[in-house]
């Protein structure tokens, strides 16, 4: 049996528990919602562990947000040498956050359930190729 690699499933942003199901609904950036799935599709895992539990992708979207506002800036000041304008460092740094919102939407929910909930296990036996029956494992949750 090939075991799905961590860092794969978190890239592509798979479940925690068997690293097959999607987490999101469709890709990262189109138009329209950026809904996360209610239950994995191919284990049942409920991905909201609790009401409210995705709040605390809030504090992980913010420092992905510092760190990248951080590494814009001074790509800006690397590039351009320019110490005069704060509009220049503004509109680079806010029309750059923009663009990778849905990047920290995504990936700060995928760290928070990865990272940071401790209950939240890889199960190797649900890593396989047909999707699980939902009730023979729901003593999982
Ligand atoms: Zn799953």
């Amino acid at each position: 049996m090939v075991r799905t690699s961590r860092s794969w499933a978190m890239l592509h942003a798979k479940c925690p528990r068997c690293r097959r199901g999607n987490m999101f609904e469709g890709a990262t950036y189109r138009f329209g919602s950026n809904k996360i799935n209610l239950n994995c599709p191919h284990c049942q895992m409920i991905f909201e562990i609790e009401p409210g539990y995705f709040y605390a992708a809030m504090y992980i979207s913010y420092a992905m947000n510092v760190a990248e506002g951080g590494i814009l800036w001074a790509a800006t000041f690397l590039i351009t040498q320019n110490n005069d304008s704060p509009w220049l460092y503004l509109s680079t740094i806010l029309g750059g956050l923009f663009l990778l919102a849905p990047l920290n939407f995504r990936y700060s929910r995928v760290i928070l359930l990865y990272w940071l909930s401790p209950k939240v296990h890889y199960h190797p036996e649900l890593d396989i190729e047909m999707p699980v029956d939902g009730n023979k494992f729901k003593w999982f949750q």
